[in-house]
């Protein structure tokens, strides 16, 4: 059978952030977005924080009956705490993530499954915590991203969908929680060095996206890892609605780019929500076989992570 590429896009949803507070803008977005995905065949994951999801819950509602994923963003200081998640102990965190899965539940219905934190601000309780309320999958890691002034330094963590390690972010592990970390170009750097070129719509245009795509599934074919996956990235906080938009067109640009890169390698181009990457990844790699990255001192590059089990039925 054809090897698969996974195409995913996921939204972290915002617009009545404090720093914001255009629920209109978020609206207009999230109803753009729909359609442009729908445009491109494509599955969008909106990661949403709890009062955009108060805003918009009948909209979230027919996103997700039109074949897409909603899941859970926080921004703590919307909810009283210091903003960056990944200063606060494992008890704060898990008061935070209990009031987003509370207020969460109140609008849509039921539980979120997928997570993703502001910043990416994480440390070494997030994953345990996630795990133990209940969430399976989600983006918490943005790989070599290296800003202790956000509480989200990521160094050298894997590249590709994982299993967290319990005690240490950066490691791959035996948390059951599918770790589903942003595409990036961790050779292209940006913000002084801090932050590689990720594949978030409105950092670059389509042609600068087409060579992260491009640099990220050649790397996991010569790594031969378990699934082929490009996961991308934006807010609800760009006019997705308006016709000739620049991100819109930059979107439409990168889908482009994943499905004639996929082609050239003769990967089967699929569209997904991260729920199904996060599934995918599950099968390929039972969560039984789960192991603590083996550590070993190699001074000469990146410590890899130990490849995992494929799954021989
Ligand atoms: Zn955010």
């Amino acid at each position: 059978m054809k090897a698969t590429l996974l195409f995913t896009l996921q939204i972290d949803c915002e617009a009545t952030q404090r720093s914001i507070r255009d629920p209109a803008l978020g609206k207009r977005s999230i109803l753009g977005l729909g359609e442009l995905l729908a445009t491109t065949g494509t599955r969008g994951t909106f990661l949403v924080i709890p009062s955009d999801i108060e805003a918009h819950a009948a909209l979230y509602k027919e996103l997700e009956a039109a074949g897409h994923e909603i899941g859970l963003h926080v921004h703590p200081a919307d909810q009283g705490f210091e903003e960056f998640l990944g200063v606060h102990s494992a008890d704060d965190q898990r008061t935070i993530l209990s009031e987003g899965i509370d207020r969460f539940a109140q609008a849509l219905g039921r539980r979120p499954a997928s997570f993703c934190p502001g910043y990416f601000s994480a440390n070494d309780f997030t994953f345990g915590v996630l795990e133990e309320l209940g969430f399976t999958h989600g983006a918490v890691s943005c790989p070599t991203r290296n800003l202790p002034q956000c509480a989200a330094v990521w160094a050298g963590s894997p590249l590709d969908p994982h299993y967290p390690h319990r005690h240490n972010r950066l490691l791959a592990g035996d948390v059951n929680f599918v770790e589903l970390p942003v595409t990036v170009d961790p050779e292209s750097r940006l913000w002084g060095g801090g932050q590689p070129l990720d594949l978030r719509v409105e950092l670059v245009d389509a042609k600068n996206h087409w060579y992260t795509i491009n640099k990220a599934v050649r790397r996991q074919l010569d790594e031969k890892t378990p699934l082929k996956q490009i996961h991308a990235l934006t807010h609800n906080t760009f006019d997705y609605n308006a016709p000739g938009n620049f991100r819109r067109e930059t979107y439409v640009g990168m889908v482009q780019a994943a499905r004639q890169i996929a082609e050239r390698e003769k990967l089967r181009f699929q569209p997904a929500t991260l729920a199904e990457v996060a599934a995918a990844f599950r099968q390929a790699v039972p969560f039984h076989t789960a192991q603590t990255q083996e550590l070993k001192l190699d001074t000469r590059g990146r410590n890899a992570p130990t490849p995992p089990r494929p799954n021989h039925p």
